[in-house]
């Protein structure tokens, strides 16, 4: 087997976790995740190549709910996604924004509302068209080192949940502090590897994702990573209403039901697959009936006992240029 150093500190003591399949069942063959013994970094093992990894992005992901729950959904999302854009305005009052895997761009669109110039690079073409429908975003659809943006271009630069998607974080980052202007902040969100779920539902855990999630990050080892790009951590939250609670009770029904992410697959509209025995659709219909609503509740009030313990299912960290003239306004 290839041996996969560490893409952070470069050591290739590492320690083996477990293996999972991709919950969509795009490969029968599992991935095995490994801990970095020297800094904690957990990643995916052994390296595949973008080219490996590009038919794991299937359309779906990027393609409008369906009919019936359109509404709500795009409702729901649109309200998740002006809360976003306030809490990064109570950080940096500013101009112009740049949001890294941008997806259908509905975060940019709620800056844009805000009164900011909105630019999106995504590199998914399905998820750079449906970003482009949205008036007066900005979007590129190539990776961000081809982009070329003018140094110190951005008040604000995000990466919601893109990270841990791109094969050299260091570079990415690198690029990130670069185009970002002297007096600008960086917001990363990234799933938390040292997080009570990570351990409790190891192959179940939601936000795992495998192989699409190449790298599980921590507190300590973003904060190490971003200080050798030239980032400096201020601050992490550990409470996202977009992403916890969800993430927390899809993992619980993972451990429950046979089907994969069978409620997320549901709200995105995935196809079913025809193969599956009816019986099998029917279990899970019930798991969902009958746990559901209390998983509901129960994932809510673990968020939020998780977030006071510095220890939710994905934190956002909020970094700066050391070299900074001035503190955000
Ligand atoms: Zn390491």
């Amino acid at each position: 087997m290839v041996t996969s150093p560490c893409a952070i500190c470069g050591s290739d003591d590492t320690v083996g976790l477990f293996s999972c399949r991709e919950p969509n069942g795009l490969s029968e063959q599992p991935f095995a995740l490994v801990r970095c013994r020297i800094c904690g970094l957990v990643f995916i093992h052994p390296k595949r190549s973008a080219a490996e990894l590009e038919r794991f992005y299937f359309p779906e992901y990027y393609r409008k709910p369906p009919p019936g729950l359109a509404r709500l959904i795009e409702g729901v999302v649109a309200w998740l996604a002006d809360r976003r854009a306030a809490k990064v305005e109570r950080l940096r009052r500013g101009r112009r924004i740049l949001d890294i895997g941008c997806g259908d761009g509905a975060f940019l669109a709620a800056m844009r509302r805000r009164g900011w110039e909105a630019w999106g690079v995504e590199t998914s073409q399905a998820g750079a068209e449906r970003a482009r429908q949205r008036p007066g975003l900005i979007i590129r659809a190539e990776p961000l080192s081809d982009c070329g943006f003018p140094e110190g271009h951005f008040d604000v630069v995000t990466l919601w949940h893109s990270l841990e998607h791109v094969g050299d974080p260091v570079a990415y980052l690198a690029e990130v502090r670069r185009v970002l202007s002297p007096a600008g902040v960086a917001l990363i969100a990234v799933p938390n590897a040292d997080s009570l779920e990570f351990r409790l539902f190891r192959g179940n855990w939601f936000h795992l994702d495998l192989p699409r999630h190449l790298y599980h990050f921590s507190p300590r080892t973003l904060a190490r990573l971003l200080g050798r790009c030239g980032l400096e951590l201020r601050q992490t939250s550990h409470f996202s209403w977009e992403y916890n609670p969800f993430g927390f009770m899809q993992s619980a029904l993972n451990a429950l039901s046979i089907e994969k992410n069978f409620l997320y697959r549901r709200l995105k509209g995935f196809k079913a697959d025809p193969a599956r025995p009816a019986a099998a659709r029917a279990y899970d219909a019930c798991v969902l009936a009958l746990a559901g609503p209390p998983l509901a509740a129960v994932s809510f009030l673990y968020s939020l006992l998780s977030a006071s313990l510095h220890s939710g299912g994905c934190l956002v960290a909020y970094a700066v240029r050391p070299d900074r003239a001035t503190s955000p306004s």
